[in-house]
């Protein structure tokens, strides 16, 4: 509603896109959508392209995206292979392979581009559709995106990574591990990296009913967004002294404040939250630093847990 089209998108400022999109996590993607809604408006007159080329084209767009929108919303026989598609293909075909594996990772795009073009050719094949059935009509006029969205669906909801409901699988007949045995160990995967654990400590300032926040560099995590000056540090690290290393000397005091836990793929993440005494009420040097009142910190787009930590200034929590 707020930004109802691509021009609309185009338009807008990238810190509203992200405040927009703040709380959502996965902010790359906020940004890639703001810059392929200024390369459609540029390259494409403002409208999606359905060329298969030009949709791969576009910012964020890789081959699973771009068959996902060529096949889903133009009817294109263009395959997709996402985690559960790979499942119930590995499955189905008994590859016992390494999936991530390039070789066999060719072979999966293969057979994936083989399925959707045979549903393009059986489409001619397709009794009239009832006009009350949904799923009829969307195979009769979309067989390329009901193949995909089907090989997607059962993934997700039958062919699940534990305990497939073999019996409710109308792939079962033809599927190799099923009838082999081989339903818990495929697919072959990679052991997932262990978890870290890592520690950061964030310091809160304030002067004045305003409070010292900085905005995250263009490039890397989170880029863009807002944030309290903040430090990740070894566990047995003292908070003053890593308060100085990011304000200076004239810190007077680092006081406890918080303590928040935050996860982020395979980091396990503890945040103490410190409110900073400055010494003086001169500068404080800390880059792309700047003071902000109430009002700044609720309309500035912050990272999820420093979010957390505004809300709770917001909200009048003190020390
Ligand atoms: S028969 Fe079982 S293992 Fe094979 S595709 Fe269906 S749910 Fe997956």
């Amino acid at each position: 509603r707020v930004l109802p089209d691509v021009a609309a998108l185009a338009r807008a400022p990238l810190d509203r896109v992200l405040k927009l999109w703040e709380g959502l996590g996965y902010y790359t993607r906020a940004r890639q959508l703001h810059r392929a809604a200024r390369q459609i408006c540029r390259e494409h007159a403002g409208v999606f392209p359905r060329d298969f080329a030009a949709v791969l084209g576009l910012p964020g767009i890789g081959r699973y995206t771009a068959g996902a929108i060529c096949s889903l919303a133009f009817n294109q026989p263009a395959p997709v292979l996402d985690g559960n598609v790979t499942r119930v293909l590995a499955r189905v075909f008994g590859i016992r392979d390494l999936v991530t594996r390039a070789p066999t990772q060719r072979r999966l795009w293969a057979l994936a581009e083989a399925l959707v073009r045979a549903a393009a050719r059986g489409a001619e094949a397709v009794p009239a559709a009832d006009a009350h059935d949904w799923r009829a009509r969307r195979v009769a006029e979309c067989p390329c995106g009901a193949l995909n969205e089907a090989l997607m669906e059962l993934g997700a909801t039958v062919c699940t990574p534990r305990q497939p409901r073999c019996e409710a699988c109308p792939l079962a007949p033809w599927c190799v591990a099923r009838v082999r045995g081989w339903t818990a160990r495929l697919p072959c995967q990679a052991r997932r990296p262990a978890t870290r654990r890592r520690r950061v400590l964030v310091f809160v300032g304030a002067r004045r009913g305003r409070w010292l926040v900085r905005r995250r560099p263009d490039h890397g995590v989170n880029a863009g967004l807002w944030e309290f000056p903040s430090l990740e540090v070894a566990s047995g690290a003292a908070p003053r002294a890593a308060a100085r290393r990011l304000f200076g000397a004239g810190v007077a005091a680092a006081r406890p404040w918080l303590k928040l836990r935050h996860s982020i793929t395979t980091s396990r993440i503890a945040v103490e939250v410190f409110r900073v005494d400055f010494a003086s009420l001169g500068p404080v040097r800390v880059p792309d630093a700047r003071w902000v009142s109430r009002r700044g910190l609720a309309a500035l787009a912050f990272t999820a847990v420093h979010r957390r930590v505004a809300d709770r200034l917001l909200a009048g929590e003190t020390a």
